[in-house]
C-alpha cells in the first residue's frame, strides 16, 4: 500500500511501510556512516546520499512518517526541539516583525525574546488563547511570523488555529503551531490552516524519554521551506542515525499510547477536580475549562496528557504533594509513558506562576494506580 494511504496507525506501525532490500528486515536498519562511497567514474553509489550532515535514510524514513501523520508535505528533523525553533526564527529577516503567544513554554519564550532583541526584530507577545487579542496585534503591522502552543504548557489555553491563519495571513505572515502537547494523533494544525507545525520529538512523538529531537512539517514548500531546509544543512542542526531510528521505533506505537495517555490523563483530572485539596486543575478535557469546546472542536480522540493543577497551601503544599508522589517522577519534561509530576515555578521563577501549580504528564501507567498515588499524595 502506498504509504500516502496509510491512516495514522497503519503509518505508525509500519514506519511508512520501509522493508531492509538487502537482508529482508522489516524493521529499517541503521547507517552510521558520516560519509558516502562513489564509483570509480566519480558517481555517487547512492545519488540521495553523500555526507551524513545533509543525508542519512533513517532520517528521512522519519521525516517522510512524520509529513504523512501531520499530512504536510516535507518534515525536517532537528537534533532538539528549540533547534527546530531556532532554525524557523532564523528564517525571519533582520529588523522584522514576529507575533508570538504568551505563556508558552518558558524555554521558548526566553530564546525567542534575546534572538529577537539580538537581530533588532520586533516582537510581540500576546495572549494567543484571546482570538481578538490575536487579530489585534496581528493587524496591528505586516509582520513575517505568528507562533502558539496549543495546548499551551503549562497554563493548558488552547488556540483557535483556523482564526489564527486567518490572523497571521492577513498580516503577510507564516503561522507556525507548536503542537508538542497534542501530537498529530490529537491534532493536525496544518489542515486548519497553519502553513508549519512544530514538535518536541522528545516528548510524546517518541515517548520512552529516550531520544532528544525536533521537528518541522511545511503545509507546502515554500522558499521560506527552502530556506530553513538549506540552513540546516549548512548550518549543522542535524539529528544523528542513530536518534533517527529510535524516533523511528518509538513512533510505530504512538497512536495507542498517546490515546491511552490521554483516557488516562481524563481521569487523573477528574478526580483532581473533584479534591478539596486542589484549588484548580488545568485541563482542556474538562467541561469546566474556558477552552473546553474550542479543544473538543479542535483535537479528536482524547485532549492530550498534559496538565497542570493548583495546590490549596501555595508553594510548600505544592512540594509536600510532589515529595510524597511513588509512581509519578518528580522530574522536568512531558509525553513519555512514565508518568511526571514538576513543580514549574522552581524552574521559571520569573514568569508570575502560582507558587501552587504542579504540572503532570500521564503516562500510560493503569489509571487506578496513578489515581491512588495522587490520593495518598494529598492526604486523601
Ligand atoms: N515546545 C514545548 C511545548 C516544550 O514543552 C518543549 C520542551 O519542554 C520544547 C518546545 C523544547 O523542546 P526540546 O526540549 O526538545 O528542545
Amino acid at each position: 500500500m502506498d504509504p500516502k494511504q496509510m491512516r495514522p496507525a497503519t503509518l505508525a506501525a509500519q514506519a511508512g511501510g520501509v522493508i531492509d532490500m538487502q537482508s529482508g528486515g522489516i524493521v529499517p536498519p541503521i547507517q552510521p556512516s558520516t560519509t558516502y562511497a562513489r564509483d570509480r567514474d566519480y558517481a555517487q553509489i547512492n545519488p540521495d546520499n553523500m555526507y551524513l550532515r545533509y543525508h542519512n535514510d533513517a532520517v528521512r524514513q522519519a521525516e517522510s512518517v512524520l509529513a504523512g501523520l501531520e499530512g504536510g508535505s516535507a518534515a525536517l528533523l532537528f537534533p532538539s526541539g528549540m533547534a527546530a525553533i531556532a532554525a524557523l526564527f532564523r528564517s525571519v529577516p533582520n529588523r522584522g516583525r514576529v507575533v508570538v503567544q504568551s505563556g508558552i513554554y518558558w524555554g521558548t519564550t526566553l530564546w525567542i525574546r534575546s534572538f529577537c532583541e539580538r537581530r533588532e526584530i520586533v516582537l510581540c507577545e500576546v495572549d494567543a488563547s484571546d482570538g481578538a487579542a490575536l487579530a489585534e496585534a496581528c493587524a496591528a503591522a505586516p509582520a513575517h511570523l505568528v507562533f502558539v502552543e496549543t495546548p499551551s504548557n503549562p497554563w493548558m489555553k488552547s488556540v483557535d488555529i483556523a482564526a489564527a491563519a486567518q490572523a497571521a495571513h492577513g498580516a503577510g505572515a507564516l503561522l507556525a503551531v507548536d503542537s508538542t502537547a497534542a501530537t498529530p494523533i490529537l491534532s493536525q494544525p496544518l489542515s486548519l490552516g497553519a502553513d508549519i507545525v512544530m514538535h518536541s520529538a522528545t516528548k510524546a512523538i517518541n515517548g520512552h524519554t529516550a531520544v532528544l529531537g525536533g521537528v518541522l512539517v511545511a503545509r507546502e514548500t515554500t522558499p521560506v521551506w527552502e530556506m530553513i531546509l538549506e540552513d540546516r544543512g549548512a548550518a549543522g542542526a542535524v539529528m544523528g542515525p542513530f536518534e533517527a531510528w529510535l524516533l523511528l521505533r518509538g513512533m510505530r506505537t504512538r497512536p495507542q499510547r498517546v490515546k491511552a495517555m490521554s483516557a488516562n490523563a481524563m481521569a487523573v483530572a477528574r478526580f483532581l477536580d473533584d479534591h478539596p485539596a486542589v484549588e484548580t486543575v488545568l485541563y482542556p478535557g474538562l467541561s469546566g475549562h474556558p477552552c473546553h469546546a474550542l479543544a473538543a472542536r479542535q483535537m479528536s480522540g482524547g485532549f492530550g496528557f498534559l496538565m497542570s493543577i493548583v495546590v490549596r497551601g501555595g508553594r510548600e503544599a505544592a512540594l509536600r504533594v510532589a515529595g510524597r508522589l511513588d509512581l509519578f517522577h518528580r522530574a522536568t519534561s512531558l509525553g513519555g509513558v512514565e508518568s511526571l509530576v514538576e513543580h514549574r515555578p522552581t524552574l521559571e521563577p520569573q514568569s508570575g506562576l502560582p507558587e501552587g501549580m504542579l504540572r503532570l504528564s500521564v503516562g500510560i501507567e493503569d489509571q487506578r494506580d496513578l489515581i491512588a498515588d495522587l490520593a495518598q499524595a494529598l492526604g486523601q
